[in-house]
């Protein structure tokens, strides 16, 4: 046994078994051995490999769609651009870079406020915007973001929020839980948790025999967080993650290690450990803000954004091998059979604000 799971061992010995949400926490967020507190997860050389590290083509066309919707939202400055969960802060490199280039004045006075919980992760960020002219602030939750407009920008944020699991048997929901074997194992058990009616879907009463559905209510808080500071000092969002447009019955928590699934139980703290985003749980969190939800795939939006053009434009001057790497990195953010389908865009802005890249849906 890996260390972590000896200290969750020992702790369900103690005090039973633990939701999956607060499974998900100690493996993501322990300070000694949480996944996110102590492992470099991005990359090649690490666990999986995310939009903005795959190409700057990513940034860029974010940056654009930052830039039209303040400007759709009258310029306001003072302005902030605040990412969640940066990760490597390579999105928000790319983003200053290319706000630069679009307009340097705009670029000099924006706040870009970086909001993450992981202490080594802020450090990682802090190396990658090293020397940097942007003015770079950070904090650990959205609450602490300073009082101005922000537009906010997330991949790969809300699934990485613990969610929490429950199962039907004999007519009631009961949570699922992590708790041990005969033989000491961690293992999945039945919890007496039974999940707030308000959040099952109308047909939950009839549902099959053993369906399990996911309820997240940190990620709505997340959401919640976000359109209650868009709503009241301006501003938007746009937020890119794996999921589905409509909830649905099923279990979708994962654990990937090295590029490959890994069993979700094996290595705590060793694999990270993510599930499906529900988006109309997240888009009916903006609609309480009194805000608009706009979803597309994520190949949809940046085409719209104009990925083909942006790839064309970069590998015009570029030798064979290094136009075919562009054309590669395009197709992996975009083509269905790729990134494309499986990953959607959720923009939440003001009512009346259309943004670019949705095709004019509100
Ligand atoms: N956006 C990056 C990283 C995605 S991984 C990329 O696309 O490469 C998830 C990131 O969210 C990590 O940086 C993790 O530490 C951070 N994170 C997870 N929960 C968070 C929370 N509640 N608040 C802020 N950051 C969080």
């Amino acid at each position: 046994m890996n260390g972590l799971k000896e200290r969750i061992a020992a702790l369900i010995e103690q005090e039973g078994p633990l939701t999956i949400a607060d499974y998900m926490t100690v493996c993501l967020f322990d300070p000694a051995h949480g996944y996110y507190t102590t492992r470099e997860p991005f990359g090649v050389e690490g666990d999986f490999t995310t939009a903005p590290e795959i190409s700057q083509m990513f940034g860029e066309l974010v940056a654009i769609w930052l830039y039209s919707v303040w400007q759709a939202a009258g310029s306001p400055r003072p302005v902030c651009i605040a990412e969640i969960g940066p990760g490597r802060g390579t999105l928000t490199k790319d983003v200053i870079r290319t706000l630069s280039q679009i307009d340097a004045g705009l670029a000099r006075d924006v706040r870009f406020a970086l909001v993450e919980a992981s202490p080594r992760l802020t450090q990682v960020q802090k190396k990658t915007l090293a020397g940097s002219p942007a003015t770079l602030e950070w904090y650990r939750q959205v609450g602490d973001l300073p009082q101005l407009p922000v537009l906010f920008v997330g991949n790969e944020i809300f699934d990485a929020i613990p969610m929490r699991q429950f199962v039907h048997r004999d007519g009631r929901w009961r949570e699922r839980c992590v708790g041990l074997s005969g033989d000491g194992e961690l293992a999945f058990v039945q919890g007496p948790g039974e999940p707030d009616p308000s959040l099952l879907p109308a047909d939950a009463g009839s549902a099959e025999e053993g369906s399990l559905i996911e309820l997240a209510p940190a990620r709505s808080a997340l959401m919640d967080a976000v359109a209650g500071r868009i709503a009241s000092d301006g501003g938007a969002g746009i937020f890119f993650d794996y999921g589905h447009l409509q909830p649905g019955y099923g279990d979708t928590l994962q654990a990937v290690r090295r590029h490959a699934f890994d069993d979700v139980l094996a290595r705590p703290g060793e694999a990270d450990l993510t599930s499906h985003v529900d988006f109309a749980a997240l888009s009916a969190s903006a609609g309480q803000h009194g805000l608009a939800a706009h979803v597309a795939t994520q190949g949809d939006f940046l085409i719209a954004m104009g990925l083909r053009e942006r790839a064309g434009l970069l590998g015009r001057s570029a030798d064979a091998i290094t136009r075919e790497r562009i054309v590669g990195e395009a197709r992996r953010l975009a083509a269905p059979d790729e990134m494309g389908d499986l990953f959607k865009v959720l923009a939440v802005t003001p009512h009346g604000l259309v943004p670019p890249g949705f095709a004019g849906r509100d």
